[in-house]
């Protein structure tokens, strides 16, 4: 989970943004499914993903897994979810939406806590909030964090079950595959794992 610069909003979310929020909200008490709106004959999340993809180096904004598409589709995540109790008045917010990996999908679907760190903040700082367990692979909350953040660090590991299944496994494979000096650290997975391993 590496700090993402957020870009500027795109023209579609600025032009039909408020009207599809407000056919959504509508919707979705209906009980309606989810779609993605059609913008000048392109679907909208077509023309977002490459957005959100360059925002994040092609890296799954949770997980930090490369390259998507090629090791798990490519989605976009609402942050707050979009479902009808939640957040559907965000669905179309752009900085609710995230690149996200399938699997990062499946374990979060529509849970969310307050306490979720959020990549695109100001003061995110990976290390602030996680350490790595090199013997195991997982991603663990600091802990000469503050409680609060250790919180925060507990709640995102959990929510995107950034330590589940063959996640910590997948990892130490990257990791022991090592890389040469001028392979550029954007081209891998698991970018703060390879170079937390490299410093220590
Ligand atoms: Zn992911």
């Amino acid at each position: 989970m590496r700090k993402q610069i957020r870009g500027k909003c795109p023209s579609p979310l600025i032009e039909k943004g408020e009207t599809w929020t407000t056919t959504w909200e509508k919707r979705s008490a209906e009980g309606g499914n989810w779609n993605w709106p059609t913008f000048e004959k392109e679907k909208l999340n077509l023309l977002l993903v490459p957005l959100l993809r360059d925002q994040n180096q092609n890296h799954c904004s949770f997980c930090d897994g490369y390259p998507l598409a090629v090791t798990s589709p490519e989605t976009i995540e609402h942050f707050r979810p979009k479902g009808s109790e939640l957040f559907p008045e965000l669905a179309f917010t752009w900085d609710n939406l995230f690149y996200c990996c399938q699997e990062c999908q499946t374990h979060k679907r529509e849970t969310f806590d307050e306490a979720l760190l959020k990549p695109d903040t100001d003061d995110f700082k990976f290390s602030k909030y996680f350490i790595f367990d090199f013997t195991a692979g997982e991603i663990l909350p600091n802990p000469v964090a503050a409680d609060s953040d250790k919180n925060r660090a507990s709640k995102t590991i959990e929510i995107y079950g950034l330590n589940k299944g063959s996640r910590p496994l997948h990892r130490l494979q990257e990791l022991r595959r090592g890389r040469s000096a001028d392979f550029p650290l954007d081209h891998l997975p698991y970018r703060d794992f390879i170079e937390a391993a490299e410093a220590s």
